[in-house]
């Protein structure tokens, strides 16, 4: 029985039976190793106020589910306490207070702060994106979490202006993937560091201007030589720790170097700020995932954020009709917080471009796809840094 309160009188309640309906979701009973993870049974959970249900296809990982797994990144107040910050699938069902922007059976992606693997998911409507034409719910599935990531550190965080150097460390990762194709098609230049040689041509093949395998060379010595000695403008550093001197030696004066991420672990020793310092440099760090309910009162460049592209001529129309097309979901209800600030400047500026025929094309990379029931072992082949792009998980149809 669920009790509900009635529009302008809060003090009048209904109570409504609500069918008790069970779905499959990855679990964990206590923190630990991928061992710890199975298939079980939960309630299915209902859309509350401004949210929707989907329906999941497919949800992707992340390194954050790892993390939570082993105990180490409780999800935030108030969401789900399953896995997955990313999904594919249908709309199934709308809560109360929807301002009209989805129906039911619309093929949605959602950015999500818990609960992606399961067949069904609850999230706020304005987390939502279209999926572009053409593509299968396994592909949309790798775009949110990584692709927002990499297009709020670039555009909010860093700031990135056209013709810059952008050095991406892991450069592989499914958030390093997006982040190639994305400092491109700002027209700036992707230089990354990766550690196999396979890494290195999957993210030569995507777009980066330059990379090195940080196992077997000095790259910040090999990036001063690329950049002929003038280093680069926006380091996105997700290892932290073991990097930072070598990050300083090939920061540019008044660089900025973006923390998302402490692979390595988040100790320094040295001088970190006297090297910052002499360089005028700047540290900017960020989590998406804690964003929540953050207003957006502070952000008003998200308003005006559109992405300077120089059209080719051939491609103008198509650009341009797309771009009509995914614009109208925010008409009625204009995003109020960080998140849908995110989701609607990456839905009005990029997701077009994912779309056949749009001049640059951007694609997600999938590494590899495996049935919710084998969740064990994509967090196994993760943990072993066996991806280039990104992990899927198929939902039982
Ligand atoms: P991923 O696909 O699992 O890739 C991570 C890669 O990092 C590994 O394959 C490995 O590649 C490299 N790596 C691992 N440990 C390393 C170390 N100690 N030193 C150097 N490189 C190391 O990861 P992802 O899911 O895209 O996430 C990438 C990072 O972004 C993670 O740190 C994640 O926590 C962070 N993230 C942050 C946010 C945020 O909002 N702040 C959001 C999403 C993701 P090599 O073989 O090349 O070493």
């Amino acid at each position: 029985v669920a009790t509900y309160k009635v529009g302008m009188y809060p003090s009048v309640c209904v109570e409504a039976v609500e069918k008790l309906e069970k779905m499959l979701a990855a679990y964990f009973d206590c923190p630990g190793g991928p061992e710890n993870l199975y298939v079980k049974e939960v309630m299915k959970p209902h859309p509350g106020e401004g949210e929707v249900l989907v329906k999941v296809s497919a949800s992707a990982l992340n390194r954050a589910d790892l993390l939570q797994r082993r105990g180490k990144y409780p999800p935030p107040k108030g969401a789900s306490d399953i896995l997955g910050l990313e999904a594919a699938g249908s709309v199934a069902g709308l809560g109360p207070g929807c301002k009209g922007r989805w129906k039911t059976g619309d093929a949605v992606m959602a950015l999500l702060s818990g609960g992606g693997q399961a067949e069904y998911v609850t999230v706020p409507e304005g987390y939502l994106m279209p999926i572009p034409n053409d593509m299968t719910f396994i592909q949309a599935a790798a775009i949110p979490e990584a692709w927002l990531t990499a297009f709020q550190l670039l555009h909010f965080v860093g700031k990135i202006q056209k013709g810059e150097r952008v050095l991406i460390h892991a450069g592989a990762s499914g958030v390093g993937m997006a982040a190639i194709q994305l400092v491109r098609l700002a027209k700036a230049i992707p230089i990354v560091t990766v550690g196999t040689q396979e890494k290195l041509k999957a993210t030569a093949n995507a777009g980066a201007a330059a990379g090195f395998n940080y196992k077997n060379e000095d790259f910040s010595e090999k990036v001063l030589a690329f950049t002929q000695g003038s280093g680069v403008d926006i380091i996105l550093d997700c290892v932290g720790g073991s990097y930072w001197e070598k990050n300083l030696n090939c920061l540019s004066t008044d660089g900025r170097w973006i923390i998302y991420g402490l692979l390595s672990g988040g100790e320094v020793h040295g001088d970190l700020l006297a090297r910052l310092l002499s360089k005028r440099a700047s540290i900017h760090t960020s989590l998406l995932r804690s964003r929540d309910k953050e207003a957006s009162n502070g952000y008003p460049w998200c308003i005006q954020f559109d992405l300077k592209i120089d059209y080719s001529f051939e491609s103008f129309l198509l650009i341009a009709v797309l771009k009509r097309n995914l614009t109208h979901y925010y008409q009625k209800a204009p995003p109020r917080t960080y998140k849908e600030h995110l989701v609607k400047a990456f839905t009005e500026n990029v997701l077009l471009y994912f779309s056949g025929g749009t001049s640059p094309h951007l694609q997600p990379l999938v590494d590899s796809v495996y049935p919710l029931h084998d969740i064990a072992e994509a967090h196994r082949l993760m943990e072993e840094n066996k991806n280039i792009g990104k992990i899927v998980i198929e939902m039982p149809a």
